[in-house]
């Protein structure tokens, strides 16, 4: 069985499902057993979902900081 040290080594792939089969079924295994790891495991799937949606926010600040040096363009010309 994986130690929780192994757990967190392997978590960022498991969540991106870049692990084998037999690694997944370690790691599906280790949760069942461990209350600690199924915590760790979801906060990491929370704080992953708030990261994909970082690039959208910073994309629609960086359309409302265009359109207004558009503006600020348009007042001084
Ligand atoms: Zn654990």
């Amino acid at each position: 069985m994986l130690s929780c040290k192994e757990l967190v080594a392997r978590s960022s792939d498991f969540l991106d499902k870049q692990l084998s089969f037999r690694q997944r079924l370690a790691v599906r295994r280790h949760l069942l057993a461990c209350k600690n790891c199924r915590r760790f495991i979801k906060q990491m799937r929370l704080s992953q979902a708030v990261l994909r949606q970082l690039p959208q926010g910073q994309n629609a600040e960086l359309d409302s900081l265009a359109a207004k040096l558009a503006e600020l363009r348009r007042q001084h010309s």
